[in-house]
């Protein structure tokens, strides 16, 4: 089994095999926030699957992407999308939505709170939102 770098190297490959499912999936816009005419790229939720597959990834902008990945650079405001990407159809666009808001209430915001409790995940959704944060 390959690890370390060779390994992520090999990851990333597969996942850029996605793209075109990918970009098909998001009419290529960013699947947090919308937004269009960026570069979008894959992320992988959390826990990884054995192999990136388009169900376990989203396809999302720069923006989302370094937020996400660094919760320091975390900027609320930006998150206020998240009002439509809870209702997303892709699943996986919903697990990050609540994954993110979760941060956010616990940092106290409270419009997170609201839209949290207003939110509705699928049972098995929900045991995988908590999976990981
Ligand atoms: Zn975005």
């Amino acid at each position: 089994m390959s690890t370390g770098f060779q390994g992520k190297f090999h990851r990333q490959n597969m996942l850029s095999r996605l793209a075109k499912d990918l970009v098909r999936r998001s009419r290529s816009k960013c699947e947090l926030c919308e937004k269009s005419g960026v570069k979008l790229e894959a992320l992988e939720l959390l826990p990884l699957e054995e192999e990136p597959c388009v169900d376990g990834s989203i396809f999302i902008c720069d923006e989302c992407h370094k937020q996400i990945i660094t919760p320091k650079k975390m900027i609320p405001a930006h998150w206020r999308c998240l009002n439509n990407a809870l209702w997303s159809e892709v699943p996986a666009v919903q697990v990050m939505s609540v994954r993110i808001l979760r941060r956010l209430e616990k940092s106290g915001h409270h419009w997170a709170e609201e839209l949290l409790e207003n939110a509705y995940l699928e049972p098995e959704l929900e045991e995988w939102s908590l999976q990981a944060d």
